[in-house]
């Protein structure tokens, strides 16, 4: 499952602007965790953007990381005041 909101992204803001959106590049990695073995390993968003199937490195489960799941991601970052550069 999608665990990235445990996983604040290690970016700093300045609380000083009034609203303060932090443009990220694609090229950031994001932890997933295995749904199989709940071993974490990092993606980049570039790469997620492809819907890419997902080889864990540790249980060698396999699976599809789906539209919903980048929709999920991506709603996330924005909320967080992530803009993502495409
Ligand atoms: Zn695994």
């Amino acid at each position: 499952m999608l665990n990235f909101h445990e996983k604040p992204l290690d970016t700093q803001t300045e609380p000083s602007s009034a609203s303060v959106t932090t443009i990220l590049s694609a090229k950031t990695q994001v932890p997933l965790d295995c749904d199989h073995c709940g071993i974490e390993q990092n993606h980049t968003i570039e790469y997620l953007r492809q819907l890419p199937k997902l080889n864990c490195a540790h249980c060698e489960d396999e699976r599809t990381f789906s539209e919903f799941e980048l929709g999920i991601l991506e709603n996330a970052l924005k909320e967080m005041g992530f803009y993502l550069a495409s």
